[in-house]
């Protein structure tokens, strides 16, 4: 089943001009690099878990301490936040460098690496010194300068696809990452824009399709979000085990202790009971079908 001939979506012209660092050099050509310990590209599937926002001191120590016993590999949240409208009262604030403070101190207290979103130049620095991975949200797929500037601190860096982009514009972000000699670079799915799709539910469409298409191009890992994509906490068990099953490196899952009270998106979050159900299903999942394992 396997296609040796990739390029089914990408010509072999594509792949040798447009992105010839991002591209496999052969068949098997599989990217494998340590983040904080954490293995990408081999037999673990590294788990990115937390709110989606870093609401407060007291929210981030304790999502540190359980999803750490649980088993996730890193923690996730935004202090800096792409929020789609500009109104905020006082829950749905950005907490910015506070935000960042209490992502540093909790990853020293409970011993967790971090990943966590730049959306401005000016805040690198500041954030690299917390964040192990960089997070390129979906809305600045496409900014270039931004995306340049987190490549040339040569900390690893996560893009998110976004929702609007073909895998060939993707790919291209990432050559902009890794034509700054930053060899880190792991894409993210989180969900395409269909017109359809974009109901109270259910805001995006998970494109696992693109896991395997990428994997035929592409030796860089490929995360799959299934929380932002779905919208919806009663999805994230079939769409995360079928994002398994799709060939991913790597799963991001909100996690949150009180999901409905959840300062943004409350409908995605699971809670930690949920979470800890479901990484013992994509464990299993794992070895029987991909001959991966979650827990290391
Ligand atoms: C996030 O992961 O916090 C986020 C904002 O995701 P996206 O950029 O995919 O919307
Ligand atoms: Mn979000």
């Amino acid at each position: 089943m396997d296609n040796k001939f990739p390029g089914k979506d990408i010509s072999d012209e594509d792949l040798k001009t447009k992105f010839p660092l991002a591209a496999k050099k052969k068949y098997d050509h599989k990217s494998k690099f340590t983040v904080a310990g954490v293995e990408f590209g081999g037999d673990l599937i590294p788990i990115f878990a937390g709110p989606n926002m870093v609401e407060s001191k007291d929210l981030i120590f304790d999502v540190a301490k359980n999803i750490k016993s649980i088993g996730a590999h890193f923690m996730r949240g935004g202090a800096f936040k792409p929020l789609t409208f500009p109104y905020r009262n006082k829950k749905y604030t950005e907490t910015r460098e506070d935000g960042i403070k209490w992502l540093g101190l909790a990853k020293e207290k409970y011993n967790i690496p971090v990943i966590t979103e730049v959306m401005e130049e000016k805040y690198i620095e500041m954030i690299s010194e917390v964040s192990d991975i960089l997070q390129i949200g979906s809305r600045n797929m496409q900014n270039y300068p931004l995306i340049t500037a987190c490549a040339k601190t040569q900390k690893p860096i996560m893009i998110k696809r976004h929702y609007g982009s073909s895998l060939r514009d993707w790919l291209g972000s990432a050559e902009y990452a890794l034509i700054e000699g930053n060899e880190k670079v792991i894409l993210c799915e989180r969900g395409v824009s269909v017109p359809h799709t974009h109901r109270a539910t259910s805001r995006f469409l998970l494109d696992l399709q693109v896991v395997p298409a990428a994997q035929e191009v592409t030796h860089l890992p490929i995360v799959v979000d299934p929380s932002h994509a779905t919208f919806w906490r009663a999805w994230i068990k079939p769409m995360a085990l079928a994002s398994i099953a799709s060939g991913a490196d790597g799963i991001m899952l909100e996690v949150h202790p009180d999901p409905e009270n959840s300062a943004v998106d409350p409908l995605q979050p699971i809670n930690y009971d949920d979470f800890k159900s479901l990484m013992f299903q994509m464990d299993k999942l794992s070895k029987l079908i991909m001959d991966k394992k979650i827990f290391t």
